[in-house]
């Protein structure tokens, strides 16, 4: 009896393979409006996801923690698809990679608002401050997990 239902079926994956795979109790998604928490039985549902903090409820009551960078969640009969440019659970998360790709992007913006970008580099303003969306999530998942 679809009552019954008290699982959902999470995917997430980005474009290195396969992030997560598992029967869960709630998850918990950085919509681009905001957080969106998503249980069994929830209505079908498109949503742009933005750079952060993904929250997996597990079967036992453990909470697991993920870092998001853009993409898509998609909720159909208690399957939730995450597709995301990038994803990793806290714990494979590398801090120190993190700080230097932090510490290179605002450098990179700093030399952008300087004027002092040499000639044949390729510095996008978008492109840096995303970066830094990027580093700063993986930052606070890490230290959170
Ligand atoms: P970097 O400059 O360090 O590559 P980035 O923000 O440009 O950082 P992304 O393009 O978001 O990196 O991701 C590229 C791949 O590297 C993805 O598979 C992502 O999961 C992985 N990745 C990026 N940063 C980290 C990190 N700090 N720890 C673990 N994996 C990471």
């Amino acid at each position: 009896m679809a009552d019954d239902r008290h699982f959902l079926r999470l995917e997430v994956v980005s474009p290195d393979g396969p992030v997560f795979e598992g029967d869960v109790a709630m998850v918990v998604v950085p919509a681009l409006r905001g957080e969106m928490g998503i249980l069994p039985r929830h209505a079908p549902t498109v949503a742009q996801l933005s750079v952060g903090e993904m929250r997996v409820k597990t079967l036992d009551d453990t909470w697991m923690s993920f870092a998001v960078a853009e993409g898509f969640v998609k909720v159909q009969f208690d399957k939730v698809i995450v597709l995301a440019d990038a994803s990793e659970s806290a714990g494979k998360i590398d801090p120190a990679r993190a700080e230097e790709a932090l510490a290179r992007a605002q450098e990179r913006l700093a030399m952008l608002k300087a004027g002092t970008v040499p000639e044949d580099d390729d510095v996008d303003a978008f492109r840096e401050s995303m970066a830094i969306r990027r580093a700063k999530n993986r930052l606070k998942v890490v230290h959170k997990g």
